[in-house]
């Protein structure tokens, strides 16, 4: 449903995606995997045009993501984005903060007063249901752990409604039992939902636990691509050449 063409994109010298074909299919937990500096991060912005890319293409559902103007903006409505630092609204409600989430589907004006209709606050609270946060709905964004937040995010994305999910190192300074809820709540937004969640990590053990297919980068370029058992010693020498192997599994 997201399909990525010959993706190219430079930052100086630097070629930070080498021609990248790719496929995002809805109800599927992909994990891109790759050293710093593989790319990742730069795919998943690229998808939604928050990095410019210099060639190749991509659509959604058949569709050409324009490169401005309203038709990009209906794109970026139906892609939520969780980031490591999950960016909140510390002084506002969870709650509140979770309706954000709805404010591309509004139309101008309740938007600019933050008018939320009783069928957002129901999809907001179902939406925290989820990360099993409804009864922290009323309390300050900042009375939240680090992992709470980053599940209200998942939770905010959600609210979107939307149609994929692209998570850059969402687990990143989270610790392992945390960032397990984290994941498995990702995974079943793609199970559950139908959701294409697309999700960067460099922590091998996370991919080979939540991933239902691997995408394995290294410098720019797609090395390794395959369901989580595939990801072997000669997956990880390719993914990590040089690297040692407990080091990529630490
Ligand atoms: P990853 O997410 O796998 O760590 P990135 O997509 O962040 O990789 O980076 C890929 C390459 O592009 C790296 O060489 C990085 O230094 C370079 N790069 C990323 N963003 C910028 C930028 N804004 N300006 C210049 N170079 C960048």
């Amino acid at each position: 449903m997201i399909e990525i063409r010959g993706l190219v994109k430079r930052y100086g010298a630097v070629t930070a995606l080498d021609g990248v074909d790719l496929q995002l299919r809805a109800g599927e937990m992909l994990v891109v995997l790759g050293p710093s500096g593989a790319g990742k991060s730069t795919l998943l912005r690229a998808i939604n045009r928050l990095v410019p890319f210099e060639a190749g293409s991509v659509s959604v559902d058949g569709t050409a993501v324009a490169a401005e103007g309203a038709a990009l903006r209906s794109v970026r409505r139906r892609i939520g984005m969780i980031f490591q630092d999950h960016n909140l609204v510390p002084r506002l409600t969870v709650l509140k903060n979770v309706l954000t989430g709805r404010l591309g589907s509004l139309p101008l004006l309740p938007s600019l007063a933050q008018v939320f209709s009783q069928r957002d606050i129901d999809i907001a609270m179902q939406c925290l249901a989820r990360v099993e946060l409804q009864g922290r709905a009323w309390d300050r964004a900042d009375r939240l752990s680090g992992g709470q937040q980053q599940r209200v995010g998942i939770a905010r994305a959600l609210a979107q409604q939307p149609a994929a999910i692209l998570a850059d190192e969402p687990v990143a300074s989270l610790d392992p039992k945390t960032a397990r809820i984290v994941l498995g709540d990702l995974r079943r937004a793609a199970h559950e939902l139908g959701i294409a969640v697309l999700c960067n990590l460099h922590q091998v053990p996370y991919a080979r636990e939540f991933a239902d297919r691997v995408v394995g980068m290294h410098a720019g370029r797609i090395v390794f691509e395959g369901p989580r058992e595939a990801l072997d010693a000669q997956a990880l020498a390719r993914i990590y050449p040089g690297l040692a192997l407990e080091a990529a599994l630490a």
